[in-house]
């Protein structure tokens, strides 16, 4: 540990900064105003290590594909090379190798795409600093910042370090890094309560964050790890990501599999040995051979390849996915938690209402076009008539900072979609923006944060009076306003007219914003909150619709007839977050609970509600992470979305976590495991589709491949529990094995989802990748296979037909068998030859050409019959290898229509 004498808090405690004087502050770290020298900046170096974070956590490439090989699968297939190489099957060991090579190098290519999570955080500290040094400036490598310094701060500059703000002018601090809030944040030198949030520490500057305007100098109290930023990227590396449910299972899987096949190989050596008493040596290349064939090797190759074809499909639909594994993990979700606004909502706002002086004006028009009218009941009005809603509407564009742009027929807006709406309303009413902001020009503005919920500009009237505006969250706005503006004036506040109205209008979904305002100028030099505490004269109450993007009402209900919970997590109203929840049909008849209720309960309290609720509102980022884990501890399989640096744990934490890919911040979308390119939920459930058509493709092509691995075996064991001669060499089955059931199996990842995947409940997590149907569906293949190959191989055999050619069609038969098979695979219940069977995949078509010319290749040519010791076939051969191909077809279709009666009747799958 080191020597933290001088006070810098370590990292796992919370540091205080904000909320000491900067005198105090100065005292604790021993500093000056006017910097450190020299000698005390080298010293304080060699204590706290230099202001940068660590990328070591990255492995090398090295590293990377020695990993690849760490896999139960390739352990056993390279100690079968080490034996065949050890008894000089020289050819054997050669093909072994290759395979492991060739999966050691797919793995490794895949996993180069992922994991750059956190690289952007650590670009985002800057290089360089302007230091007071011995009383000079100097400008430094950031690197060489040591607590205690005292930096100067330019607009345009990246806060270097966390920094105790000493003095400062102006100062606007971007720091959607690490808020997630896009509006900059203003500065001064004051102290805040310590449980202040990070947002409303006015008195810090935190290293990664971007001086929008101003100047400053400040007192550097944390640097490198020990950062807000820092301690972001060790919260991060903190969270555990979980391998996915299929990767466990497919690991679990080999690892049995493997332990299997050693067992049943030492069993059937010691018989071989010693109770039927061939050679060591003979039944050495036996094991190997059983070995070889019992192993599905090309397993690896073809599950990554299915999850890279699934996030080429989810890329096509706007989700891209950041790590391979997601794609499975999709899937399987039963629970997504989505942000409101702007996913389930289409984010471009419109006023419908305004309620003030006593009227209820219904506002006509839709979009951001500004062409509406104002009506009461039946009647249109004019504002110019109402002095009270004239001054609301200025009061909206006034304290604005969005922007209209674009021209008749295709309006948008720069800016908060929010304020654009207020734009918007005041245009309708003939108050064009520029114009109205130059008449009364702004002296001073707070900017609206999601934390306070309000912002407020002071102004100057065309006459030269004073005046500050509020907009805000209504509970806000009853809190500092003591008078109203009604029909004849300002008078005494009626507070439960207001409180009725505005539940009256949250209650239709509608998202509530009030506007205040008070006639005097800022008491200090500018703007403060002291200002907004107290004096204003509430004007109105607007009511902004933005309703539900239709596709997102579309998708929730496909997740519903999934099985997939939705809920919907918004800073907004509770009233509001209800009605829009209503209308995607989210918690229709379920209550919404708050974030301040969340902030009441511990872990078990949540845990008991977490199931059931299905809108939270007025809830931050904490809360996100808070519920993911109460879901999870109830075995849900959770998909989170997110976008501001706050959400990043959170998106860590579930099993998929889903980044904006617009309003995002880079922090977000380095969390995630997807992220959306439009935003939409609409997306989420697409990709939730294609994530099950991979999951379902891989259990069939698993289906598939199993049964000639097991067909293999059995032959092989036959072959040594009966004393015959092997019917196929070690290598002739890696043929098999890697080049004819890789080049079938592949076809089934291209198989589309079939029609009822989003009418499925989702698949419980713990669920076995081969249920006992399909068990019993690879031993009757299995043996149907075997008893095909080496049925053929001994009546040959008896027939006088040499060895060789006997092999080659024992070889022969696995093949065809296979490639009948494939046709069988494509569906596990429904009939090959149906509606669906023959049309919808044409590479099935593809690939069992290419099969059939592999396996020519692999009888006829030459260098092939010198590598597998294999002979060319004559017709009759080839009849007799199809029929065998052909009765297996049969008989599996006949397995089928028996289980699907047997279903029929009630029976489990
Ligand atoms: P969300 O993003 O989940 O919809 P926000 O934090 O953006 O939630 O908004 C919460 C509340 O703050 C809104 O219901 C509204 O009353 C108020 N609000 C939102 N935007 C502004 C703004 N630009 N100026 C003033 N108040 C705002
Ligand atoms: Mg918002």
């Amino acid at each position: 540990m080191k020597d933290r004498r001088d006070g810098t808090a370590p990292a796992h405690a919370a540091p205080d900064w904000h909320a000491r004087t900067p005198e105090a502050a100065l005292a604790r770290l021993s500093a000056r105003r006017e910097g450190l020298s020299a000698r005390e900046a080298a010293e304080r170096l060699a204590r706290h290590g230099p202001n940068r974070l660590e990328g070591a956590r990255r492995r090398g490439p090295w590293a990377r594909l020695l990993a690849q090989f760490h896999n139960v699968l390739l352990y056993v297939m390279l100690g079968a090379a080490a034996v065949t190489a050890f008894l000089g099957h020289w050819v054997d060991t050669g093909v072994l190798l290759v395979a492991v090579l060739i999966n050691a190098f797919i793995g490794f290519v895949q996993e180069g795409k992922a994991e750059t999570a956190l690289e952007a955080i650590r670009a985002m500290l800057s290089p360089r600093a302007v230091v007071l040094r011995d009383g000079l400036r100097q400008d430094i490598d950031a690197a060489e910042l040591v607590p205690g310094d005292v930096v100067l701060l330019a607009s345009g500059d990246r806060v270097p370090a966390d920094l105790r703000l000493i003095q400062v002018k102006g100062l606007r601090c971007d720091e959607s890094t690490l808020t997630g809030e896009s509006l900059p944040a203003a500065k001064d030198t004051g102290a805040v309560a310590a449980d202040a949030a990070l947002g409303d520490r006015r008195g810090m500057a935190y290293a990664g964050t971007l001086v929008g305007y101003g100047q400053a100098s400040g007192l550097v109290v944390a640097t490198g790890r020990d950062t807000e930023i820092g301690r972001i990227d060790q919260l991060l590396a903190g969270v555990a990501t979980g391998a996915t449910p299929l990767l466990r299972q497919i690991d679990r899987f080999g690892r049995a599999l493997a332990l299997a096949i050693l067992a049943l190989a030492l069993i059937t050596f010691a018989i071989g040995v010693w109770l039927r008493g061939h050679p060591a040596a003979d039944m050495f290349m036996m094991i190997v051979a059983l070995v070889a064939s019992a192993i599905p090797e090309g397993l690896p190759a073809i599950l990554t390849i299915t999850l890279a074809l699934g996030v080429q499909r989810m890329a096509r639909r706007q989700a891209i996915v950041r790590h391979l594994p997601a794609v499975e993990a999709l899937g399987s979700v039963t629970v997504i938690c989505s942000d409101k606004t702007g996913t389930l909502t289409r984010n471009e706002m419109t006023v419908q209402r305004v309620v003030c002086a006593g009227l209820d004006v219904r506002v006509s028009g839709a979009g951001y076009a500004p062409e509406g009218e104002f009506r009461v009941g039946e009647r249109a009005i004019d504002a110019d008539h109402h002095p009270a809603l004239a001054l609301a509407l200025r009061a909206g564009v006034l304290c604005n900072d969005a922007r209209m742009a674009g021209e008749a027929g295709h309006w948008t807006v720069v800016g908060d979609p929010t304020e654009g709406a207020l734009l918007v309303l005041g245009h309708k009413a003939g108050l064009l923006h520029g114009h109205t902001q130059a008449a009364w020009p702004r002296a001073d503005a707070i900017p609206f944060e999601s934390q306070h919920r309000f912002m407020a500009t002071a102004h100057h009237d065309d006459e030269g009076r004073p005046w500050i505006f509020v907009k805000g969250a209504p509970e806000k706005l009853l809190e500092i306003s003591a008078r109203e503006w009604g029909p004849e004036g300002e008078r005494a506040i009626d507070v439960d007219t207001w409180r009725r109205m505005a539940t009256d209008m949250a209650a239709r979904g509608l998202r509530l914003l009030g506007l205040a305002c008070k006639r005097a100028a800022p008491a200090g030099t500018g703007l403060a909150f002291e200002d907004v505490a107290a004096g204003y004269t509430l004007l109105a109450l607007v009511g902004i619709a933005d309703p539900p993007r239709e596709e997102a009402v579309r998708a929730v209900a496909d997740c519903h007839a999934a099985g997939i919970r939705v809920k919907m997590i918004t800073g907004d109203h509770g009233e509001t977050a209800r009605a829009i929840g209503a209308q995607l049909a989210i918690g229709t008849g379920k209550p919404a609970i708050t974030g301040a209720e969340i902030e009441l309960m511990d872990d078990e309290a949540l845990q008991r509600v977490a199931l059931d609720v299905d809108v939270f509102a007025r809830a931050s980022p904490e809360h996100k992470l808070r519920l993911v884990n109460a879901l999870q501890r109830h075995g849900q399989v959770v998909a989170m979305t997110g976008d501001g640096v706050n959400d990043a744990p959170a998106l860590k934490r579930a099993d998929v976590g889903v980044a904006m890919g617009r309003k995002g911040t880079e922090a977000a979308k380095e969390a995630a495991d997807v992220v959306l390119a439009d935003d939409n939920f609409a997306t989420i459930a697409a990709a939730v589709r294609e994530g099950r058509a991979v999951y379902d493709n891989i259990r069939k092509f698993i289906l598939f491949m199993l049964p000639t691995n097991g067909g293999e075996a059995l032959v092989v064991i036959a072959a040594i529990l009966f004393g015959l001669t092997l019917p196929m060499t070690p290598a002739q089955v890696l043929w098999i094995n890697m080049v004819t059931s890789s080049t079938l199996g592949l076809a089934l990842a291209f198989e589309p989802g079939e029609g009822d995947l989003m009418r499925r409940p989702p698949r419980a997590p713990g669920e076995p990748l081969l249920s006992r149907f399909f068990v019993w569906r690879v031993l009757m293949v299995s043996v149907l296979m075997m008893a095909a190959a080496l049925g053929l191989f001994l009546w040959e055999l008896e027939r006088g037909t040499a060895l060789e050619t006997a092999r080659t069609m024992a070889v022969s038969t696995i093949v065809v068998t296979e490639m009948f098979y494939l046709l069988n695979s494509r569906f596990v219940l429904a009939p090959a030859l149906g509606r669906a069977g023959l049309s919808g995949n044409p590479v099935v078509a593809w690939a069992l050409g290419a099969c059939l010319l592999l396996q020519m290749a692999f009888v006829y040519l030459p260098a092939l019959q010198a590598v597998f010791g294999t002979t060319a076939l004559g017709a009759r051969e080839w009849v007799a290898v199809g029929s065998a191909g052909l009765g297996v077809f049969v008989v599996a279709e006949l397995e089928k229509a028996a289980a699907r009666a047997l279903i029929r009747q009630g029976a489990p799958g």
